[in-house]
């Protein structure tokens, strides 16, 4: 059963010029994108930096007005709302059911706060009494694998990886519906990147968590994630369940990310390879397929002709001119 349904969103922001500020363009940072997230699946976004994903996670929050399209999001069983036009004043009593994680464990917690005081914010803003308060800040903080003392304690204290431990348990405070996890684990050292995963795969199971999780690159989201989505200049162009995407990528942009993954054994790469030159700019993004400028495998129709995101197996959809032609199995 879907959680949220994202359909055809657009957001673009109008560049204006001249004295009467008229509108001469526009940035299209997120052009027509859908997808679905069902109860207890995580799935993966990613692309390079401006690819849109950051966008798409704002407006899922309502911290952006689009511009057009639907999020339908399951408040209640089977029922859906659109957050998209919902007026703010019923947008608000759902927040609590979509929580986020952010990137940066130093700047997301106020450093003048007590731990404690941190994770217990959004259940004081929900009206819990006091003491329920406080049993639910203990059970949090032993979710989240951190000593029951480190309530009384300040951020400062805290190691990276620890703060995002308590931005986590913040997150689930109020036991939400869906998580939107940006970056979560950027910031962070590789060494400390395994253990925040492993907590949120700890977290799937015993939780059911469903989540959005957000990232630049492949390396992160490949045991965390049921699906991947892969956005780029706006839009998806791939999406796929997590292993038959590692496994044979059929968008050729896939393949540069994942080309640009560290392997252990470089030789397991094969011949993947890396995208040259750099990400289009979405206020001028070049005709046909976006990617065409920087892919190895373009013809003649890729210059003019934009690919739609195309089902080509069960649960795998992809826009390229190429897909079937250069499946991976061989070609690549
Ligand atoms: Fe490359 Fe053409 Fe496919 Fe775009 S449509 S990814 S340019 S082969």
């Amino acid at each position: 059963m879907n959680l949220l349904e994202v359909q055809d969103l657009k957001k673009h922001y109008p560049i204006r010029a001249g004295l009467l500020q008229r509108e001469v363009g526009r940035v299209r940072a997120v052009d027509g994108v859908s997808f679905h997230i069902a109860k207890g699946e995580t799935l993966a976004l990613v692309g390079e930096s401006g690819c849109g994903k950051t966008t798409v996670s704002r407006c899922i929050l309502r911290a952006l007005t689009v511009t057009s399209g639907a999020i339908r999001f399951a408040a209640k069983e089977g029922e859906f709302v659109d957050l998209a036009t919902l007026p703010k004043r019923q947008v608000r009593p759902l927040r609590r059911h979509i929580q986020m994680i952010f990137q940066d464990p130093y700047a997301s917690l106020n450093p003048r706060m007590l731990v404690g005081d941190i994770i217990a914010e959004p259940l004081k803003v929900n009206g819990v009494p006091a003491a329920e308060r406080r049993d639910r800040v203990t059970e949090l903080l032993e979710l989240v694998q951190m000593p029951p003392g480190a309530r009384s304690r300040f951020p400062h204290a805290f190691s990276g990886g620890q703060r995002q431990r308590v931005g986590i348990a913040r997150a689930l405070a109020l036991n939400p519906k869906l998580v939107v996890a940006d970056e979560p684990v950027s910031a962070l050292d590789v060494s400390v990147q395994a253990q925040i995963i492993n907590l949120l795969l700890d977290l799937q199971d015993r939780l059911g968590l469903s989540m959005l999780f957000v990232a630049h690159d492949l390396s992160v989201v490949r045991h965390v994630s049921d699906r991947v989505a892969v956005m780029y200049v706006g839009r998806i162009v791939e999406v796929a369940p997590t292993d038959a995407l590692y496994r044979a990528p059929l968008h050729p942009y896939t393949e540069a990310l994942l080309a640009a993954v560290p392997a252990p054994d470089p030789a397991r790469r094969g011949h993947r390879r890396i995208a040259q030159g750099d990400v289009a700019d979405p206020a001028n993004p070049p005709p046909g397929c976006a990617f065409h400028p920087r892919c190895p495998y373009a013809i003649d129709r890729c210059r003019v002709d934009r690919p739609e995101l195309t089902p080509v197996s069960d649960g795998r959809w992809v826009s390229c001119h190429r897909a079937e032609e250069l499946d991976l199995a061989g070609v690549r």
